[in-house]
């Protein structure tokens, strides 16, 4: 590659790249805890969690010593839990480490839970200075753009991004093709006039950035009606635990069933819905002792998946919760639990009234 471009490239990100709150970061744990909010998640919104978070977990110790829930708690809003349980098991597993060293090199980093190549490259680069490459969606798309290659494989992207590492600035270097991906050379209109490395682009020169790289096809995203079951006793709500592994794993939320689609749209509950809810309810050993009213439908969007909340709410005779996986929460306590954003806009339409 020309050297050149490399300077040009270099210098851009000297002078004009955004101040984010990682920047210049040299702790692996505040940078691994950034590459992992960042992964699917605007920067913008990862701002406003960033600084909360490390006041809360400042270090591997308090992260590992943490219990799951409250760590769970702290991410809500960021979505995608599963990045956060990984994160918390991540830092137990750096304490388990001889000396509770951080792992230098993005090899072992790798071995670390839910570190994948791309976050053990960002790490080992920035907070290291190893001579690594990182390849995120940013990346993929320049690197197509700028080699105007239509469909960059896995292997490709990487044998590119190695040639490319800078020897000695391996992290900035990492961080500035990040950067010219988030800021011009943009998924829509990038901003060739500005870029600092358009002498040397060959997509730029064919007059195809735009079709760089080929988009594949989305998945389709299914949607779905989802029953949400409110039973209150006294001031209290049952909530159950969703079983880990799945989607919004190991959190808190209402007993829920999925339901034909339509079937619960209007005032008045569907027999179908009824009939639905009657059969939640069993499940639960608990006996509802008033009529099931509908609270506000919630939407949510998850990658994959459309999910129409529609929750009714309904009075009825507390049982003794089994203690593995089912509790009566007063709003104060629901207000500690890691629960999903869509249901805590259900409990937000709570009266919480004790009869
Ligand atoms: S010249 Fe245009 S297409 Fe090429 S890397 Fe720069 S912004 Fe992207």
């Amino acid at each position: 590659m020309n050297p050149e471009a490399r300077t040009a490239l270099l210098a851009h990100y000297d002078a004009v790249r955004r101040d984010l709150p990682w920047r210049g970061e040299s702790d692996p744990y505040r940078i691994l805890v950034s590459e992992v909010m960042l992964q699917q998640t605007r920067v913008d919104t990862v701002v406003r969690y960033y600084e909360p978070w490390l006041r809360r977990f400042p270090d591997v110790e308090s992260l590992a010593d943490a219990d799951v829930d409250e760590v769970l708690r702290e991410w809500e809003g960021l979505g995608y839990y599963r990045r956060a349980r990984n994160l918390h098991a991540a830092v137990r597993a750096v304490r388990e480490r001889p000396g509770g060293e951080f792992p230098e090199t993005a090899l072992e980093l790798r071995a670390l839970p839910g570190v994948g190549e791309y976050t053990a490259g960002a790490v080992a680069s920035i907070a290291f200075g190893e001579v690594a490459p990182a390849v995120d969606g940013n990346v993929r798309r320049v690197l197509s753009r700028w080699f105007d290659e239509p469909e960059p494989t896995v292997s490709w992207l990487r044998a590119r991004a190695t040639e490319l590492v800078h020897l000695t600035r391996p992290g900035d270097w990492n961080q500035a093709l990040m950067e010219l991906g988030a800021v011009v050379c943009t998924p829509r209109n990038p901003k060739c006039a500005v870029c600092p490395v358009s002498k040397w682009c060959a997509a730029r020169a064919a007059g195809s950035q735009a079709e760089r790289p080929v988009r594949a096809r989305k998945p389709r995203v299914r949607a779905v009606d989802m029953l949400l079951v409110v039973l209150q006793c006294d001031g209290r709500v049952l909530l159950v635990r969703r079983p880990d592994g799945g989607l919004l794993g190991g959190m808190w939320a209402f007993p829920e069933s999925e339901m034909t689609l339509g079937a619960g749209a209007g005032p008045t509950p569907t027999e179908e819905m009824e009939a639905e809810i009657a059969t939640v309810v069993r499940g639960l050993d608990a006996a509802i002792v008033g009529p099931p009213l509908p609270l506000e439908t919630v939407v949510h969007r998850f990658t994959h998946l459309h999910v129409t909340y529609r929750p009714y709410i309904m009075k009825a005779t507390a049982t003794v919760a089994d203690g593995s996986g089912r509790a009566w929460v007063s709003a104060s306590e629901a207000g500690a639990l890691a629960i999903p954003v869509a249901q805590r806009r259900v409990l937000d339409q709570l009266t919480w009234e004790v009869r």
